[in-house]
């Protein structure tokens, strides 16, 4: 790609083949919205969906709902559509729970089916969250324990003790892309489970989870999903998994028979095991209709466009790096970088703030990343530009330096 003009932008906007899908959300006014990697944009199915289930589906039909409305089904029915995202089949992937719980059933599964193994191996640019967790199924598991290691060490660190590698598909902070196939082939050379977390890369760029031979994954349900603020997460089993995983959370939801209301836990067949409690209908349904306009679009077309932003906003935006400060902290390469362009600055939250007051939304990681998502459904080309204008001049007027943008939130 060569400089962007405006009106070059202009002209890719009317050229793009995606450029109808952004009437199917709620973009407000004046707001250039570069964070749909952190929470995607509302879809408008979402607000249907929600009313028609809070009114005609809980309001009037009542529990009859969970046979009536399919409710009952619909982790499994969500699962099958996300399925369709990330490369798995219909019966691999339910949701349930937070990404934070999922991953914590599956490591523990995961240990269980190397028994005698003692370690798990995770990577520095994993989403804290995760690290956390395994640090928490090390603590309560004698004889277990993790070990971080950057990604170069990865293939030092796994050995015949490595029960799991757990792994960002792309980095939240750098928006790198870990290739999947590399790193699945690696753990399994040492018989080691390998478990991908695939929050930033499900919806914006193709996953092939069956193609690389993947054992277990989770997803996050609310960034490119679209599924709204806390929307519940997903998590996939492969099917040569499916009838020796252990559950850990042993609800009755993962029961062969919930409503025999037997006195033993008996785990249901395929994927459903791994549900453990009930799932939240009102946020389920919200996800689930917005994974339609996903599907709709389709992953390949949606990739090309996110490439071709990311590309546009680093070009763009150079010479602004170069005259106050910042590092491109995300891949230059288009093909190893997912959807966000990272940067990073010393005043990095500061200058944020002041971008997000004058209506780009963008969001900071600490200590000092600035990250630009773009979510191709519903960001335009020209919205880089108006982004990239606006960085400009909060770094030419000094905008940044102003105590109200200088005040940290509770989220960042
Ligand atoms: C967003 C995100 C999560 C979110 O976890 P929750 O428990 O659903 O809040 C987990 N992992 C990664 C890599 C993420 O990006």
């Amino acid at each position: 790609m060569s400089m962007p003009t405006r009106n070059g932008l202009e002209q890719m906007d009317r050229m793009d083949p995606l450029r109808s899908f952004r009437q199917e959300f709620l973009v407000p006014e004046g707001i250039v919205y570069l964070d749909g990697n952190s929470l995607g944009a509302r879809p408008h199915a979402a607000r249907e969906r929600l009313l028609s289930v809070l009114d005609d589906q809980w309001g009037n039909d009542l529990v009859k709902s969970w046979n009536a409305h399919g409710w009952y089904r619909l982790p499994e029915h969500t699962g099958g559509s996300i399925a369709a995202l990330i490369g798995a089949e219909a019966d691999e992937v339910i949701v349930a729970d937070s990404t934070s719980v999922n991953l914590f059933k599956l490591l523990i599964a995961a240990l269980r089916m190397r028994p005698g193994r003692s370690e798990i191996v995770a990577e520095t640019g994993d989403f804290p969250t995760n690290l956390y967790v395994a640090q928490g199924v090390a603590a309560l598991l004698p004889g277990i324990s993790l070990r971080i290691v950057d990604k170069a060490m990865l293939s030092e660190a796994v050995g015949p003790d490595t029960a799991a590698v757990m792994i960002n598909h792309v980095g939240y902070r750098s928006g790198e892309i870990n290739d999947m196939k590399e790193i699945s082939a690696l753990a399994h050379t040492h018989g080691t489970l390998i478990i991908w977390d695939l929050s930033h890369s499900a919806g914006v760029l193709p996953v092939r989870l069956n193609d690389c031979a993947v054992d277990l994954a989770v997803g996050c349900g609310y960034k490119y999903l679209n599924g709204g603020p806390g929307a519940p997460a997903y998590l996939y089993v492969s099917k040569r998994h499916q009838e020796t995983i252990e559950p850990v959370i042993t609800g009755w939801m993962g029961h062969v028979a919930p409503f025999e209301f037997d006195l033993d836990y008996r785990p249901a067949a395929g994927i459903r095991r791994n549900l453990s409690g009930t799932t939240p209908i009102l946020s389920l349904a919200a996800l689930d209709a917005g994974l339609e306009i996903l599907i709709r679009a389709g992953v390949q077309s949606i990739r090309e466009k996110s490439r071709r932003l990311g590309d546009a906003f680093i070009l763009l935006s150079q010479p602004v790096m170069d005259e106050f400060g910042f590092s491109l902290v995300s891949p230059h390469d288009a093909e190893r970088r997912g959807s966000q362009v990272a940067l990073s600055h010393p005043d990095g939250y500061a200058i944020m703030q002041a971008l997000i007051a004058r209506g780009v939304v963008g969001d900071f990681r600490a200590p000092d990343t600035l990250r630009f998502g773009f979510a191709p459904l519903y960001n335009r080309y020209i919205d880089v530009w108006d982004a990239v204008a606006q960085l400009r001049a909060v770094m030419q007027n000094q905008e940044w330096k102003r105590p109200e943008f200088n005040r940290r939130q509770a989220v960042t």
